[in-house]
């Protein structure tokens, strides 16, 4: 299939909040419960339709070196989307994005986007972060916002979409 555009993403985040899970549904459409299936695969792709332009995703899995940043620092290069991710269940992970998000300020070119990504929606009644909290935190540092599932699905094609537009936006507006 041909494409306008290959955008790279790297998916960041504390281990255990459900990057590889997402990765996998937003390019197999299905949900793989089992924890740890990073190993072996270290990036997706898929090819979505952004305002009727093809634009083609390669989207880059952690890989499991949550803890080793020094690695982490070198899937930056090149890349024109961070997908933030904490699991609404887990405040601790809410917690740490600060530091993650100083990581990404560091080691990134200056216009990539970041996209701050609240996942496990399905599990309500363990919510620990309102998604007041993350709206906000998105907000005071000039972040997509978004909540998701990676279990259900929900909104993570929207989450995949929402963040290829403001990209391509940027590119059509000529300061990419
Ligand atoms: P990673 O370490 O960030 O790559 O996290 P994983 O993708 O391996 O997921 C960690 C655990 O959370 C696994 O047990 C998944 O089954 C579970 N998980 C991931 N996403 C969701 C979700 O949206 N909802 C629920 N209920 N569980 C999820
Ligand atoms: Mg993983």
């Amino acid at each position: 299939m041909s494409y306008a555009y290959l955008f790279k993403y790297i998916i960041i985040g504390d281990s255990g909040v459900g990057k590889s899970c997402l990765l996998f549904q937003f390019t197999d459409n299905r949900f793989q419960p089992v924890h740890d299936i990073t190993i072996g695969v270290e990036y997706g792709v898929r090819t979505i339709n952004v305002d009727n332009t093809p634009i083609k995703l390669r989207i880059w899995d952690t890989a499991g070196q949550e803890l080793f940043r020094s690695i982490i620092r070198s899937y930056y290069r090149g890349a024109a989307c961070a997908l933030l991710v904490y699991d609404i269940t887990r405040r601790e992970t809410f917690n740490h994005l600060a530091s993650w998000l100083e990581d990404a300020r560091q080691q990134a070119n200056s216009n990539m986007i970041i996209m701050l990504i609240g996942n496990k929606s399905d599990l309500a009644k363990k919510r620990q972060v309102s998604t007041e909290e993350g709206e906000r935190f998105a907000k005071e540092n000039g972040l997509i916002f978004m909540e998701v599932s990676a279990k259900s699905g929900e909104k993570v094609e929207e989450a995949f979409v929402k963040s290829a537009r403001s990209i391509y936006k940027k590119i059509e507006d000529g300061d990419f």
